[in-house]
């Protein structure tokens, strides 16, 4: 039975490095108005660095600021064709490049919020080399003050499987069946729901809870063999 892992932030790494950066990415499906549901709401976690909007006429519309549901589909539909396909886009989604500024020593992995993750290049390439399949690094546009500026790439880290249903209220109302919102707490001990998990990467979000980065136990594994620090693992049970 294959093992999965919670990853984190190591803080005491990150505080050895200092490495800081201050970034956005270039654009954002924009957060909805739901008169359905009543609320105005926007994802978290939903991330990819490697789609590339710059030759959408409409790059412009892509801001955060919340929009109807129907606007917000609309915009959806000209992003499909450029994302990965089965790619859910809810609202709030963030595409292109990280751009912004960036300072200090990086180690092989920085995080912002456990959400973001930015890895050295050498590091990358060393963790294919080992097999550890699906990983994707895309190129950032971060720009450093000093010349000697690492060459850091942001992983796509897509979201699959979810949550196993008895980690979660038994009450949680369905979706709204307009805007597709169903919001909950993450479970102190989240569950894996085994049968949505892919079995073909080792690097992925959980599907219904984006924010939640998973690595396989080849991933950590991989890690402790090519010392590459700065990530955290806690183990979670699948059912
Ligand atoms: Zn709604």
């Amino acid at each position: 039975m294959p093992r999965f892992f919670e990853l984190t932030r190591d803080k005491a790494m990150w505080a050895r490095f200092k490495g800081d950066f201050d970034a956005a990415h270039k654009w954002h499906l924009p957060g909805v108005r739901c008169d359905t549901c009543g609320v105005t709401w926007g994802s978290s976690g939903h991330q990819y660095p490697g789609v590339d909007l710059s030759y959408l006429t409409e790059r412009e519309s892509f801001r955060s600021r919340p929009v109807s549901v129907a606007e917000f589909e609309r915009l959806r539909e000209l992003v499909r064709p450029l994302a990965p396909p089965n790619a859910k886009l809810p609202p709030g989604t963030s595409l292109g490049a990280l751009a912004g500024t960036a300072s200090g020593k990086f180690g092989p992995f920085t995080s912002q919020d456990d959400i973001l993750w930015l890895v050295h290049r050498d590091a990358l390439e060393h963790l294919q080399a080992e097999g550890v399949r699906g990983l994707l690094g895309c190129r950032t546009e971060l720009r450093f003050r000093s010349k000697d500026a690492p060459e850091l790439l942001e992983l796509q880290v897509e979201p699959h499987g979810r949550l196993h249903p008895d980690c979660l209220p038994p009450d949680l109302p369905p979706p709204c069946a307009t805007c597709d919102r169903q919001a909950f707490r993450l479970p102190d001990d989240p569950i894996l729901d085994a049968a949505t998990l892919p079995t073909d990467l080792d690097l992925f979000r959980v599907g219904n809870f984006a924010t939640v980065m998973i690595g396989t136990e080849r991933l950590m594994e991989a890690l402790r063999r090519l010392k590459l620090d700065g990530i955290t693992f806690r183990e979670l049970p699948t059912r």
